[in-house]
C-alpha cells in the first residue's frame, strides 16, 4: 500500500524554524478555538484530555493509546469521554439557568437529547443518567426511537418528545407511555397526525398532551436552510395548524394542544437565524394560546452550533455565537413577546444533539504510510534529448520571482504535450518518466518562490495540493465520519504526539477504502478551510498517530460498510482521582459479523475454500504446508478486525 515512506521530507515545507514549540503547534491546529476547554498539548508534545474542562484532572491521550493497545485494543479506535458528556449537560443547563435569571423568565427550562444524533445504549444511558439533575428528557424521531427513549427514560419530570412520521402503533405506544408515569409529548408533524391522535385518544381513553411543529417562514443557513420554509419536509404550514385548532377544538381536545415546536436545521451557524426564528415562533405561541390552546411549551429544537474549525464567525464549520449567548437570545425574545400579550411563558424546550453529543467522542487512527510526487531532476545523457525534455530542462532553468507565473503555465503545456506525444509512441515510456520528473521539479521550485508571495494567485493554489504527500490512514471515512464525505464537513485533524516537532511536510489523507472519495483533503483554517494538512514527517518503525476530534453527533449511525470495513473498537473512558478506568469496551466488528450483513455464512465460505484446497491437493497444485497455511489465515481472518494490523 505505501509506496515510498517519505524520510526526510522531499514534499513541500513550510519555512522552517529551529525552534518549534508547543504554541506553535497549537496556533497552527487552532486548538484552543475548538477544544476549549477540553484539549491542549502537554510539554511532551502530547494532546491532552480534560474531560471535566478547567474543573478536573487532564490525561495524556498519546500515552492512553499505547495503554489501549497494550489491551489488544486495535486502531482504528474510538475514545468515548463519558465525563464530557456529562459536562456539555451541565453547560447547557447553566446557561438557560443563567439565562432565566438574568431576564428574570418566570418559567424553566427542560432540555431533551435528540436520539438520531448518537443512538449508542451506553450513550443514551450516560445521557439520561447526568440529566437526571435537570430533569432532561429524550427526543423521537421515529418508532425505533420511540423504543428506547420509552424504556430508558426514568427522569422524574423530564419530558418524552414524539416527533418524526407516526402511525397508530406510535401514537397508541406514546399515549399509554403516560400510564407508566412517563411525559409524552405527541408533537404533529403532518396533517394526517391531527385526526389519528383524536382517535387513539377517544379509542384509549387517554387525554394526550399535543404539541405542533410550525413551519416557520425565519430560516435556518447552509446546509440544513432547508429544514424551514414552507417547502419543509416537516411541520405544518399556518393555514394547516389553524385547521388542527378547529378539528382539536371539535373533538374537546383543544387544551391538550399545550406545545409549539420547529426546528430550522442543525450548525445554524448565525445568531441573527436563531434571533428571527425565535421571534416569528414566540408570536405563533402567543397567538395560539390566544385562540384557546392551553399553551404551556415552547419547544426551539435542534441547530445549536459546534465550532469545529475554532473560528468563531458564520463560516459552516463553525458559529459566531457561544450556548450563552444563544440561551439569552431565547429567553429574552419569549419573554417580551408573552410579556407583550400578557401571556404566560412556557417551559423551554431544546433538542441541542449536536452540541452536546460531538465532543465526547474522538477517533485515533495510524498512519500506515506515505507517499510523495517524484522528486529529483533526471541526468542528462550522452544523446540529445526528445525536444519536449529539452523544453522542460530550460523551463525549470528559467524560474525567477518575476517569470514563475508564466513558467508554470509552459511547465503545464509541455507536460500534456509529452503525454500526447506518448500516446502517439513517439516518446519511450523512460522519456516520459524523465518528462514527468522535469514537471514536478518546475513545480517544487515554482512552490518554493509562490510560498514567499504574500498574494499568491489561485491557480498556483493548485499547486500545494498536488505536491502535498499522500498518508496512508488506517480508517475507513465512509465507516468513521460520513459527513465529511457526505457534506464535506470539517473535522479538526491533527497529531496527538511530535507536537513539539515542526510538522515540516504538508500532506492530505487517503483511507483503505478502494474509492476515490475515500480521502480527505479539506480541513479547517484560519478562514475557510485548506487543503492539505501539517504532518510530520514519517520515523520508520514508529508509530505516527492522528486523532479526528468533535465526531460524537451523527458519524457512527450514519457510518456504512463500504468495502466492509466495519464498527471500529470502542472504549468509554471515565476520569478518576487516580488517573481513568474503562467503563465500556466496545469491540468493533470482526469479518465473520460484517459478512454476515452481507449475508455470507463464515463456515460455508470456509468449507468452500477448504473443498477448493483438497481439490488442489488431489491435483498436486497445492503443498500441504501450503494448504494448512491458506486456511489458517482463511480462519484467522474471519476472526479479527476489518482494519489493517
Ligand atoms: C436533528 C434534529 C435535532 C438535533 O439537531 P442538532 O442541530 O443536532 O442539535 C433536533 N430536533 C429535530 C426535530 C431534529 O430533526
Amino acid at each position: 500500500m505505501s509506496d515510498t515512506v517519505s524520510q526526510n521530507g522531499t514534499g513541500p515545507q513550510p519555512p522552517s524554524s529551529s525552534s518549534w514549540t508547543i504554541e506553535d503547534s497549537e496556533d497552527l491546529y487552532r486548538i484552543r478555538g475548538w477544544g476549549d476547554p477540553y484539549f491542549g498539548i502537554n510539554s511532551a508534545g502530547h494532546i491532552t484530555v480534560s474531560p471535566q474542562g478547567d474543573r478536573g484532572g487532564s490525561l495524556d491521550l498519546y500515552e492512553l493509546v499505547e495503554a489501549l493497545k497494550k489491551r489488544n485494543l486495535e486502531l482504528p479506535l474510538l475514545l468515548r469521554f463519558s465525563d464530557i458528556l456529562e459536562d456539555r449537560i451541565e453547560r447547557l443547563n447553566a446557561c438557560f439557568a443563567k439565562a432565566i435569571a438574568r431576564y428574570n423568565y418566570p418559567g424553566v427550562y427542560r432540555g431533551v437529547f435528540p436520539v438520531k444524533c448518537n443512538q449508542q445504549r451506553h450513550i443514551i444511558e450516560d445521557l439520561v443518567r447526568f440529566g437526571n439533575p435537570y430533569h432532561f428528557g429524550l427526543e423521537a424521531g421515529s418508532k425505533p426511537e420511540l423504543l428506547i427513549a420509552l424504556a430508558s427514560l426514568k427522569t422524574p419530570d423530564s419530558l418524552l418528545i414524539c416527533n418524526g412520521y407516526k402511525d397508530r402503533g406510535y401514537i397508541e405506544t406514546a399515549m399509554l407511555a403516560t400510564r407508566l408515569g412517563q411525559h409524552p409529548i405527541i408533537v404533529l408533524e403532518q396533517p394526517e397526525e391531527v385526526e389519528l391522535v383524536i382517535s387513539v385518544s377517544q379509542q384509549l381513553g387517554i387525554k394526550p398532551v399535543v404539541g405542533v411543529r410550525a413551519k416557520l417562514s425565519a430560516k435556518g443557513i447552509g446546509r440544513w436552510g432547508g429544514s424551514s420554509g414552507d417547502r419543509a419536509k416537516f411541520g405544518l404550514t399556518i393555514p394547516e395548524i389553524i385547521t388542527a385548532v378547529d378539528q382539536l377544538r371539535q373533538a374537546n381536545l383543544l387544551d391538550s394542544l399545550q406545545l409549539l415546536h420547529y426546528h430550522i436545521g442543525s450548525q445554524i451557524s448565525c445568531i441573527s437565524a436563531i434571533k428571527d426564528a425565535i421571534r416569528e415562533a414566540s408570536q405563533i405561541y402567543v397567538e395560539l394560546a390566544q385562540l384557546g390552546a392551553k399553551m404551556q411549551y415552547l419547544d426551539v429544537g435542534g441547530g445549536l452550533g459546534v465550532d469545529y474549525d475554532g473560528s468563531k464567525t458564520n463560516f459552516y464549520a463553525s458559529k459566531n455565537y457561544n450556548m450563552q449567548n444563544y440561551a439569552n437570545d431565547i429567553v429574552a425574545e419569549v419573554k417580551e413577546a408573552c410579556d407583550e400579550k400578557q401571556q404566560a411563558v412556557p417551559t423551554l424546550i431544546s433538542e441541542s444533539g449536536r452540541a452536546i453529543a460531538s465532543h465526547h467522542s474522538l477517533l485515533i487512527f495510524n498512519v500506515l504510510g506515505s507517499s510523495d510526487a517524484p522528486s529529483g531532476i533526471p541526468e542528462v545523457g550522452p544523446e540529445k534529448e526528445h525536444l519536449i525534455l529539452r523544453n522542460l530542462r530550460e523551463t525549470y532553468d528559467s524560474i525567477t520571482p518575476e517569470t514563475y507565473q508564466e513558467a508554470y503555465h509552459d511547465a503545464v503545456q509541455f507536460k500534456d504535450e509529452a503525454t500526447s506525444i506518448f500516446s502517439f509512441g513517439y516518446l519511450s515510456l523512460r522519456e516520459r518518466a524523465k518528462a514527468e520528473q522535469l514537471y514536478w521539479a518546475c513545480c517544487r521550485k515554482i512552490y518554493d518562490i509562490v510560498r514567499q508571495q504574500a498574494d499568491v494567485p489561485t491557480e498556483l493554489e493548485v499547486l500545494e495540493k498536488t505536491l502535498a504527500s499522500m498518508y496512508y490512514a488506517n480508517l475507513s471515512i465512509f465507516r468513521s465520519a460520513p459527513d465529511s464525505w457526505a457534506i464535506e464537513q470539517l473535522f479538526p485533524i491533527l497529531p496527538i504526539h511530535r507536537l513539539n516537532e515542526e510538522p515540516s511536510l504538508r500532506g492530505t489523507l487517503a483511507d483503505l477504502t478502494c474509492d476515490s472519495d475515500g480521502k480527505i483533503d479539506r480541513f479547517i483554517d484560519r478562514l475557510q478551510s485548506k487543503s492539505i494538512l501539517e504532518l510530520h514527517p514519517l520515523k520508520p518503525g514508529e508509530p505516527y498517530y492522528l486523532g479526528m476530534f468533535l465526531v460524537g453527533a451523527y458519524q457512527e449511525i450514519m457510518g456504512n460498510l463500504h468495502n466492509l470495513f466495519g464498527d471500529t473498537n470502542a472504549v468509554h473512558i471515565h476520569l478518576t482521582p487516580n488517573g481513568y478506568e474503562i467503563e465500556h469496551l466496545v469491540k468493533g466488528d470482526t469479518m465473520t459479523e460484517v459478512l454476515e450483513y452481507v449475508e455470507y455464512n463464515a463456515k460455508d465460505l470456509l468449507e468452500n475454500v477448504r473443498k477448493a484446497t483438497e481439490a488442489a491437493l488431489q491435483t498436486g497444485k497445492i503443498s500441504i504446508e501450503e494448504s494448512q497455511r491458506l486456511l489458517q489465515n482463511y480462519e484467522q481472518s474471519l476472526r479479527s478486525y476489518t482494519y489493517l494490523a
